[in-house]
């Protein structure tokens, strides 16, 4: 009677692992935990209004760049971040998440430029024109706003940008055909059109940067900058790490109808040469802030694959739940026997 009881325990046992098993193993397959989606932001980090040297205000600019189905712009002035402000309230009743920016627009010792973009600041960096502050130092005042620092159109200011190709504290670049090397380097990149007034409306309508946001608030666009959530879109194509362009193919469905191609005055023809980022590449010819900042790209990068991710943690998962299981009923099924064998031998 003991045994018949031990029994029908174990038997019992068996039958709720594997039910477990079957349930676990079907959660694990279950659409609903597949990679989270994303809200596909149409963006542009750097430009100048009326408050430093660009030609519209704050709220007429917040309107083109929501006109042309734009979802986040920051204000990135020389000096001040007195534009924001008004930027942000426009913005907000319009629809268009506005972010908090600066250019800080100090000396290398030779006297050539160097340019920085510090986005998510509280308030403006006061770091004087024209002074040679340090670059790590520069990155250092924005960290301390809990900001990111990104370094402005290297091929036209940073003349000596590949030696600080790996510092750390340098959180991200604007890139162009001489950036290559960025899209796999683990550092933010993004293509801004660094506007100022009415020449670069044909690039606002050309090239930009998407994100893959988790939402469209200020924090969800910083989330997606440091998670490395970025694609580029220029020339017709679209340009990031492998891990982004991936994650782009599974979000296809919320993207946006692209602003109409340009039919005139169509950006530079890509460069021949082909860049590897490996290499160092040459750098761009300067790119003078009179005229329209053209998109030059890197011409070999990965094409996006509309092959989603693969599933592998879930596979791994579900095959680590099979063995338990086999494992599980071939030691009771021993215990078993091993009960049965003695209750032979030793009749009551
Ligand atoms: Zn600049
Ligand atoms: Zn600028």
């Amino acid at each position: 009677m003991y045994n018949s009881v031990k029994h029908q325990t174990l038997l019992t046992a068996i039958v709720a692992f594997s039910l477990l098993s079957i349930f676990l193993t079907s959660a694990a397959q279950n659409p609903t935990t597949q990679p989270q989606t994303y809200q596909v932001l149409k963006i542009n980090l750097h430009a100048h209004t009326t408050y430093s040297d660009g030609t519209y205000t704050p709220t007429q600019l917040v309107n083109l760049y929501k006109d042309q189905g734009y979802d986040v712009l920051a204000i990135t002035d020389h000096f001040t971040t007195e534009g924001y402000e008004e930027a942000y309230t426009e913005g907000t009743r319009i629809g268009l998440t506005v972010i908090r920016g600066e250019e800080v627009t100090c000396t290398w010792p030779d006297g050539s430029p160097k340019h920085v973009i510090a986005l998510f600041t509280n308030h403006s960096l006061n770091i004087p024109e024209d002074s040679n502050t340090e670059t790590q130092e520069i990155f250092d005042f924005i960290h301390s706003q809990n900001g990111l620092g990104i370094v402005a159109h290297a091929w036209s200011s940073w003349s000596n940008w590949q030696n600080y190709r790996n510092e750390l504290y340098i959180d991200g670049w604007e890139v162009d055909y001489s950036m290559a090397w960025t899209l796999e380097s683990g550092s933010i990149y993004m293509l801004n059109h660094d506007f100022h007034n009415e020449t670069w409306l044909q690039g606002i309508q050309s090239y930009w940067t998407y994100l893959l946001a988790e939402n469209k608030t200020q924090t969800g666009v910083q989330d997606a900058l440091m998670q490395r959530r970025i694609i580029i879109y220029g020339n017709g194509t679209l340009y990031g790490s492998t891990y982004a362009l991936n994650l782009y193919a599974q979000n296809q469905e919320s993207i946006k109808t692209p602003s109409p191609a340009p039919t005139t005055s169509s950006p530079t023809p890509n460069p021949t040469s082909t860049p590897t980022p490996k290499t160092t590449p040459t750098p761009k010819q300067t790119l003078t802030p009179t005229t329209t900042p053209p998109p030059t790209f890197p011409t070999s990068t990965a094409t996006p694959t509309t092959t989603p991710a693969a599933t592998s943690i879930l596979q791994e998962a579900t095959y680590t739940i099979a063995a338990l299981t086999i494992i599980a009923i071939v030691a009771i099924a021993t215990v078993l026997i091993k009960t049965k064998k003695k209750k032979t031998n030793h009749p009551p």
